[in-house]
């Protein structure tokens, strides 16, 4: 098959019951909880699965406890019952992860204040697996064994959340589990406009017109019973781009939806005083909004640690595809962690990567706070605005994704949702065994199978669970694979040849940042990591028989390097 041929193995002429517009982690949900219920799905992606609002965010699985301030009880219950849910279900991509609330004199919050809070916390949560929470006095400081600052100490809180570090592959689990049960997902492609009839005064959506941008821009039709714009902080421009396409023209008014704000991240070196045991949520002496020092565990690779976020309205008018991390975010991050670890004196030259996204939020009243804006989601109707059988969805959070995905599946069908207990492709667990004892058998037969050693297989199981046999398989084809891809990483070529084989990847990019993990951890890399990947690009679309014209070279391969 050539690259310029890969949608024809697709019947297009069949009417979809569901196409879902965005590859999100809550279009990635809805496509496989709706194919798991039965319905005929087709997900379409203008970039890469994963690569919106789903790569950019703290990463962590939370109940929210910042919440419970705004008085959100209900999402945060329906968070924590979310969190305990992925936990179970993803154990080698969500994992509990301890987190300490240092409280100085001088903070917004208040030591009973944060008691009560942890002890509602508890409640709302009660029958979880992670432990409680634990309070420290203003004389256990020397109890921390972390270099954060002594003076003015007041205590702190020690609780449970979980950690979805490459939350990048939980969207692609549930794409690939999507694509199991006969959904269609479809990266590289994007919707241009939706195909509507009027009837009685109203439009009716019937499909999309969409484009392959890996083939030359080549347009495609679909007709499906009902569309569900799913672009996350690009809900409204595609709204906006429909309209202007007379999709939807003059008789709908589709109102503003987003009003998202911008978050942004550093990842940064082990520095002096920085505990890897737990994370930090800390109160910035600056301006007092909270923020997270996290061990940023990917994998068995080194220790790094994740800063962040921001929280800044956009302004009108600013390009969603070009955001990026201003100095200023650089320096406040910067400075807030200096402050909170006194010998920790990190600099720009320590920054290993950044990065920075839109929170899909709704639109606000000028003057709110950028962190009371709630974060619940909202699935919208557009029948109220003439158009039917069309939906949008605003708003989420990772951690609610399987929550929101019944809820919208919910409206289509009236058949059982699995979610909460069937398991995705990697989550194949034996029930016999708890996850770590199932982790330490696997371990030891795999590492004699396959002569690898047992850190490595480590590696390879937390990022891809059960399937990590099948990209160990392609050693026993090659025995080279098992080489690691650079030595300061845990990743080996097999995973570069698995992710274009089975994980649908076409780019450099698709590779580096969403299939393994070096590109999380840094974009400081080693080039050559670059040529080891577009060298098996090469290789597998020639073994696959696909052609290396000029297209791809440039389109496929050097795509990281503009
Ligand atoms: P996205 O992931 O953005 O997916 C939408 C997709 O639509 C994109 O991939 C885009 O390419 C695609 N698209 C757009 N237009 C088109 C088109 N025309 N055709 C086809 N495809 C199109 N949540 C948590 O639970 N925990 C956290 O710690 C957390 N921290 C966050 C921190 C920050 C800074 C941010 C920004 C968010 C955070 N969130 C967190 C929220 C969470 O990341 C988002 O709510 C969630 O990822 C939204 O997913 P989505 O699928 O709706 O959107």
């Amino acid at each position: 098959m050539r690259l310029e041929n890969r949608l024809d193995k697709y019947n297009f002429d069949e009417s979809f019951d569901l196409v879902i517009i965005g590859g999100g982690i809550n279009g990635a949900g809805v496509a496989r909880d709706a194919a798991e219920r039965g319905l005929k799905v087709l997900l379409l992606e203008k970039n890469d699965f994963g690569s919106g609002c789903s790569a950019h965010s703290t990463r962590l699985v939370h109940g929210g406890l910042r919440y419970l301030e705004h008085l959100e009880f209900d999402l945060v219950k329906e968070s924590l019952h979310e969190r305990e849910t992925l936990l179970r279900n993803y154990p080698h991509l969500v994992s509990p992860l301890r987190l300490m609330i240092p409280v100085y004199a001088g903070n917004k919050i208040k030591m009973w204040k944060l008691k009560l809070g942890m002890l509602l916390y508890d409640w709302l949560s009660a029958g979880k697996s992670l432990p409680s929470h634990q309070v420290l006095k203003e004389n256990q400081h020397n109890l921390i064994e972390a270099g954060i600052e002594s003076s003015n100490f007041l205590g702190a809180t020690f609780y449970y959340d979980a950690q979805v570090s490459f939350a990048e592959r939980l969207v692609l689990e549930n794409i690939l589990t999507a694509q199991s049960k006969g959904a269609i997902c479809l990266n590289h492609c994007e919707v241009s406009e939706i195909i509507c009839s009027k009837v009685h005064g109203s439009y009716h959506a019937q499909g999309v017109k969409f484009k392959d941008l890996l083939n030359s821009k080549r347009p495609y039709s679909v007709f499906a019973k009902n569309i569900i714009n799913m672009a996350g902080p690009w809900v409204d421009k595609l709204n906006n781009r429909l309209k202007e396409t007379n999709s939807f023209p003059i008789l709908a008014k589709l109102e503003r939806r987003i009003g998202g704000t911008k978050g942004s991240h550093i990842v940064v070196k082990k520095f002096r005083g920085a505990p890897y045991e737990f994370g930090i949520y800390n109160e910035a002496k600056s301006d007092g909004r909270p923020f997270f020092i996290l061990p940023y565990k990917i994998g068995m690779n080194d220790e790094v640690y994740l800063i962040g976020t921001t929280d800044i309205f956009l302004e009108p008018g600013e390009d969603l595809d070009s955001i990026g991390i201003s100095q200023k975010e650089i320096n406040y991050l910067l400075n807030e962690t200096n402050e909170l670890f006194p010998d920790a004196h990190l600099k720009e030259e320590d920054i290993l990567n950044t990065y920075c996204g839109v929170r899909p939020l709704p639109p606000t009243k000028k003057g709110k706070n950028a962190g009371a804006v709630t974060r619940r989601h909202f699935v919208i109707n557009h029948n109220k605005e003439l158009v039917d059988n069309y939906y949008s969805v605003v708003g989420g959070k990772l951690t609610t994704f399987r929550s929101l995905a019944k809820e919208v599946v919910d409206l289509f069908t009236s058949n059982r949702c699995f979610t909460d207990s069937r398991n995705t492709v990697g989550s194949q667990y034996p029930s016999y065994l708890n996850f770590y004892d199932y982790i330490k058998e696997i371990t030891k037969e795999y590492s004699q199978k396959y002569d690898i050693d047992a850190h490595s297989i480590l590696h390879l199981l937390m990022l891809y669970g059960t399937n990590t046999s099948k990209v160990l398989d392609l050693t026993l084809e090659n025995p080279l694979l098992k080489s690691k891809i650079n030595k300061d990483f845990e990743d080996i070529e097999a995973q570069i040849v698995y992710a274009i084989r089975y994980e649908q990847a076409y780019t450099v990019e698709d590779i580096l940042l969403r299939r393994i993990s070096i590109g999380l951890s840094t974009n400081k890399f080693d080039r050559d990591i670059i040529k080891t990947i577009s060298y098996h690009i090469k290789e597998e679309f020639d073994l696959q028989g696909r052609n290396r014209d000029k297209y791809q070279e440039e389109v496929l391969i050097n795509d990281f390097n503009n």
